[in-house]
């Protein structure tokens, strides 16, 4: 009888576990952790834009970011992905989105993918984004991570950000990852008239600009210091 009964509850445990795997794995563990970052760091700092904070509580950055770090990557601060790179802290992430104004039917080109992380915050948003990194092995890795998580409508190529994506100019928006020591011209030409360009500048000291381009030309707006790693010139 008792053999029976503790029979019958492997049984059960069984069953759960096969009718549970992602969960038993530890998938999702973070969906708490990945909440509380939305309220503390990001609303809690003036971010408001409903489609931003929707993605960002998707998004799950621990699988950005390599498996060693995985339990800080809900942590208030960039983190190293590797080759001397990083994810961005989670709030820049969020302000450079909303600094986008982005509409669910926008086209946006993102220069230094990295780990892919804003490529899919992005992705949530907008309609399609196109994301060049000049790195090859950080370009596959998040190309591969990308389409393993289902992000399909991103395009990752591996290339020299300053040169934009002419085949696929232009764009309503671009979001620059990497700092440049100033404006990099070929990347307003690839944006549309009404278009917006969120770009860290400078090289030791950096701010955070928005850039909107008009009929007459381009109006700048400084938005506050950032730190971001150098926007490189390619070979040639
Ligand atoms: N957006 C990334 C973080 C970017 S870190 C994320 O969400 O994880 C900046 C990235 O820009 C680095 O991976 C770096 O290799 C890349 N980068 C630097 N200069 C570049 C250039 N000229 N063109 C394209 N990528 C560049």
């Amino acid at each position: 009888m008792k053999n029976i009964r503790v029979s019958r509850i492997l049984l059960a445990i069984a069953l759960v576990s096969f009718l549970y795997p992602v969960s038993l794995e530890g998938e999702d563990d973070f969906a708490e952790e990945r909440n509380f970052m939305v309220k503390n760091q990001i609303e809690a700092r003036g971010i408001k834009d409903p489609r931003v904070l929707q993605a960002m509580k998707e998004v799950k950055r621990h699988l950005f970011v390599p498996k060693t770090l995985r339990e800080w990557a809900y942590t208030d601060s960039p983190l190293p992905i590797g080759l001397k790179q990083t994810i961005s802290q989670p709030f820049i992430v969020a302000y450079m989105s909303e600094a986008a104004h982005l509409k669910e039917t926008d086209c946006v080109l993102e220069i230094g993918t990295g780990s892919g992380y804003q490529a899919a915050i992005l992705a949530r948003i907008a309609d399609h984004v196109y994301t060049i990194e000049i790195l090859k092995e950080l370009a596959d890795s998040a190309s591969e991570r990308l389409k393993k998580l289902g992000y399909d409508n991103v395009t990752v190529k591996c290339g020299d950000g300053y040169k934009g994506w002419p085949e696929h100019a232009p764009f309503d928006a671009i979001i620059v990852t990497a700092a440049p020591s100033k404006i990099p011209e070929e990347l307003v030409k690839q944006l549309k008239v009404g278009g917006r360009m969120v770009v860290p500048i400078g090289s030791f000291y950096q701010e955070l600009y928005l850039i909107e381009k008009t009929e007459s030309g381009i109006r700048k707006t400084k938005l506050f210091p950032v730190r971001f790693v150098p926007m490189v010139h390619g070979l040639e």
